[in-house]
């Protein structure tokens, strides 16, 4: 079928929810280019179904919650597919992220037969067409998912003590609004917008320090690692936070700039590997590195106080350190070794326990299940536990009861014999 060549520019563009402040604040950075951007909309067992019409079974539920939101968009009695476009990076590789695509563009152009348009940042398509203001565009997405995990952990250390319910919610919601019409703007310079964005951030920071808490309830500290889009994404975890809370923890969770983080190392590695010390690819990435790195720390330097007691590797490669007598870097790959390395990071951090969030079938839940009751018995039985998620309803609450009552044993036996 012949698609539309309408450029992204004449589209609405679609970004899907790992989470969902990270695809608004994507979203407005793809606004700060001139792209009409949106986030999908919230995932459901709706979206879900949606997309089991068209899945063979061997997907994971990644794949099937984004092509649902996907499914989503083209229900709406607005829906345009000439003038839709959805962002879908993809990747070569064993991980069935590389499936994504080919499976969306099966349903959508063949099965459906639309034109509508799959895009990504890092596209060969000359990124739908605007390819000048790539550049622009990676610099201020980049600066996008950081200030989405800083808020995201500004809520999750802010809620769990505060004396009015919902009031932490509220203070998230303003200021991710805040956050992304800062982000969004126009052809301002890009020092500018570093700034107008610290200052938002400052603002949020504030906002949530003005909300009444109470911080002498004892609490749990539960480290979260996993499956990228499965920890962040609520729908896809049985809004596992919430839960956690519910039954007096605190969530830690690995954010999204990490994992990022460690795709830039890697690429390192890659060109090391091949002998390219002194290349000019080695450059671009070094420079790469220190671009992002200088961004994050002019955001995140913000929230140093607040932070205090949830403290963020100062390199990824500390990390991958803390790994290696477990899951050598070298040896294995993605998101199992960065669960690893953050599990030991968590424990030496003084967390009560840490939960794996795995969707069902994945490899990497898999295999550092494997490794776990290792790490567990080096470590005085430190509760480390990987839960399982498929979009089916199950008895979280009772196992996620068990954990956290493992962890209420572990928090005290450690008090105790520290004296
Ligand atoms: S890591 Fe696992 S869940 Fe995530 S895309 Fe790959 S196969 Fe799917």
């Amino acid at each position: 079928m012949e698609m539309s060549s309408l450029p992204l520019k004449e589209r609405t563009l679609y970004i899907p929810q790992m989470s969902y402040e990270g695809a608004a604040c994507m979203a407005a950075a793809f606004r700060s280019i001139g792209v009409n951007a949106q986030p999908t909309p919230e995932d459901d067992i709706h979206s879900y179904e949606l997309a089991r019409r068209y899945l063979s079974g061997d997907e994971c539920l990644p794949e099937a919650v984004t092509l649902g939101g996907f499914l989503k968009i083209a229900e709406r009695p607005d829906y345009d597919p000439e003038r839709t476009a959805f962002l879908l990076p993809t990747s070569n590789g064993p991980c069935r992220y590389g499936h994504y695509l080919p499976l969306a563009q099966k349903v959508f152009h063949q099965i459906r037969g639309e034109a509508v348009m799959f895009t990504a940042p890092t596209s060969n398509d000359g990124y739908g067409g605007i390819g000048d203001e790539a550049q622009t565009l990676v610099r201020t997405g980049w600066r996008a998912l950081v200030a989405a995990d800083l808020l995201r952990k500004m809520l999750l250390i802010t809620r769990p003590f505060e004396i009015h319910s919902g009031m932490s919610d509220q203070a998230f919601n303003v200021s991710l609004e805040d956050i992304c019409s800062v982000i969004a703007l126009r052809n301002v310079s890009s020092r500018k917008k570093l700034l107008a964005l610290a200052d938002a951030l400052k603002r949020s920071h504030d906002r949530f320090l003005s909300i009444p808490v109470d911080r002498y309830r004892f609490k749990l500290v539960i480290g979260i690692v996993g499956e990228i889009f499965c920890r962040h994404n609520h729908f896809s975890n049985n809004h596992l936070f919430r839960r956690i809370e519910k039954l007096g923890g605190i969530v830690w969770i690995s954010d999204i700039a990490e994992w990022v983080l460690y795709t830039t190392d890697e690429e390192e590695m890659r060109l090391r590997r091949y002998g390219k010390q002194l290349s000019f690819q080695m450059l671009g990435c070094k420079l790469k590195q220190a671009v992002m790195r200088h961004d994050e720390h002019v955001l995140s330097s913000i929230f140093v106080e607040s932070f205090a007691e949830y403290p963020e590797p100062k390199h990824v490669r500390e990390i991958l350190e803390l790994a290696r007598p477990y899951l050598p870097r070298e040896g294995a790959n993605g998101e199992m070794v960065m669960s690893m390395g953050k599990t030991l990071w968590y424990q030496q951090k003084g967390v009560a326990g840490v939960i794996d969030i795995s969707p069902f079938t994945c490899m990497n839940g898999i295999i550092t299940e494997a490794v776990y009751p290792r790490v567990s018995r080096d470590f005085r039985g430190f509760p480390i536990r990987v839960f399982y998620f498929d979009a089916q309803k199950n008895d979280l609450n009772n196992d996620l009861e068990i954990f956290m009552e493992l962890a209420a044993h572990y928090a005290a036996h450690k008090k105790a014999s520290s004296g």
